[in-house]
């Protein structure tokens, strides 16, 4: 008598011996098939794994635009000669325009009144740039707007 059949008769000993259960007996054989009631799902407990996560955050949402004043909280002030000269043009003096700056509409009209505050005030200069500020590092590139121009 070779092992394999021996195995058998004592693995259908074990189950269907006397001293188990009716009931545990079914669950054995049906875990094993997969119809057992314990194997189906429950639809109303969200811990199942076969359920979708729920995230927090959309993970297709698209990143904030920013201007460069409010990404890095900058408010622009008149006596902050420096950074006002940015926005002006070396050549005529200029103010340039949103389609330069790359600002949104609400600190391009801070800009703007802060220039003319500084130009008042006689920190500025009207017609040319502080030629201190003329070297610095630009923060756009007036040759090449974000935006198309408006004309
Ligand atoms: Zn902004």
């Amino acid at each position: 008598m070779s092992l394999l059949p021996k195995i058998r008769t004592i693995i259908n000993n074990v189950i269907c011996s006397s001293n188990i259960p009716l009931g545990i007996r079914g669950t054995i054989y049906g875990s094993v098939r997969g119809f057992s009631k314990d194997n189906e799902i429950d639809i109303t407990n969200p811990q199942t794994e076969d359920f979708p996560i729920e995230l927090d955050k959309n993970p297709y949402e698209k990143p904030k635009i920013q201007c460069i004043l409010c990404k890095h909280n900058i408010n622009p002030d008149y006596k902050n000669v420096r950074l006002l000269s940015q926005f002006q043009s070396s050549y005529t003096g200029r103010i340039y325009g949103r389609h330069i700056t790359g600002l949104c509409a609400r600190k391009q009209k801070l800009v703007e009144s802060e220039i003319t505050k500084a130009q008042n005030a006689g920190l500025m200069p009207y017609m040319t740039k502080i030629i201190d500020f003329v070297n610095d590092p630009q923060l756009f590139n007036p040759d090449h707007p974000s935006r198309p121009h408006s004309y």
